[in-house]
């Protein structure tokens, strides 16, 4: 059947196939070898183990963009600042003059709720996005005061928030994508391998258009300064990124994988580090969006473009048959 221009309009299939996985992780940095730092010696953690003025190792073909964090303003990145970058393309501390730690402060909120990446794909006709984390129900039954950069642009946007049912369903991850951690806290689920974590949020991916991924353990272990649970923990994280890879079609989807500041590679101190972060791109677009990319507040912008550039290449595609027929 041959399928006019406009009803390829009316009907939408001229919106794009691509496909985006925000993969987020909280107080990654890239570090110097030495005793202070767990992915020093650490098999089985590619593409996580990369350091200063090494080639790095990333399977699928990544490619590795170090990205500034520190944004041209004095003092250690921080949390809510540097993920209300990641989550806008606007330079937050440079707007409110400061790194700003934990939660979004008033000024923080205002951004993300102006400009957050969800809002600004679905102002672009973008609809099919989702926040791919699962929320308890003790969030909602006693909200907390300060919610995060994340929690705040999920709202904003009128998205869904994932509940425990959704990830039972196989529609949603927990932060902790083992489940051990929802596990302790009282909720029947089941554990869940690395693997067959990664197997699911690749489901969650190939059915949106853009999907946010967010751990921070990391950045737990970090400021704990906790050696054996960070040589514990970064091999399991490892896998699970490993095996969202193997089960994404890299030919029409991209992973992006970035941080918000440097914190577990190095764990002399309990501080966030003023290492670049290691921001690594897969897939469709990986070397263009990776070109893009030198700061934080260059990774929304670069999401847009490449749902939109392929939104527009499809839909010339799309016309220039219609055309012909
Ligand atoms: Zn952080």
């Amino acid at each position: 059947m041959t399928i006019a221009r406009e009803d390829c309009l009316a009907t939408g299939i001229m919106t794009s196939d691509s496909r985006v996985l925000l993969f987020f992780i909280d107080g990654l940095g890239i570090g110097t070898r030495g005793p202070h730092n767990p992915f020093n010696g650490l098999s089985d953690a590619a593409p996580l183990a990369i350091f200063h003025n090494e080639p790095a190792e990333i399977p699928f073909a990544g490619i590795l963009a170090p990205t500034d964090a520190c944004l041209g303003i004095e003092g250690r990145p921080q949390s809510a600042s540097g993920q209300t970058t990641i989550l806008t393309g606007v330079n937050a501390p440079k707007i409110i003059g400061a790194h700003k730690q934990g939660f979004p402060n008033q000024a923080l909120l205002d951004i993300i709720r102006e400009r957050s990446i969800f809002l600004q794909l679905k102002n672009k006709g973008i609809e099919s996005i989702t926040f791919a984390n699962t929320y308890t129900k003790r969030f909602f039954e006693r909200r907390p005061r300060w919610i995060s950069a994340t929690t705040a642009a999920v709202e904003a946007a009128g998205l869904r928030f994932n509940v425990v049912e959704d990830l039972k369903a196989g529609r949603a991850v927990y932060h902790d994508f083992t489940n051990e951690m929802l596990i302790e806290s009282g909720e029947i689920v089941d554990v869940r391998t690395p693997e067959l974590a990664g197997d699911v949020l690749a489901g969650i991916v190939r059915s949106h258009q853009f999907t946010l991924y967010e751990y921070f353990i990391t950045d737990k272990i970090g400021h704990a300064q906790d050696y054996d649970a960070a040589r514990r923990g970064l091999p399991m994280l490892a896998r699970f990124i490993r095996a969202v890879l193997q089960n994404l079609d890299l030919t029409n989807t991209t992973m992006i994988l970035t941080s918000d500041h440097g914190n577990i590679e190095d764990l002399s101190a309990r501080n966030h580090t003023l290492n670049p972060v290691p921001t690594i791109t897969w897939g469709r677009n990986a070397e263009a969006i990776a070109s893009r990319i030198e700061t934080l507040a260059d990774i929304t912008p670069a999401i847009v473009w490449t749902l939109t550039a392929n939104a527009t290449a499809r839909s010339q595609r799309t016309t220039s048959t219609s055309n012909e027929v």
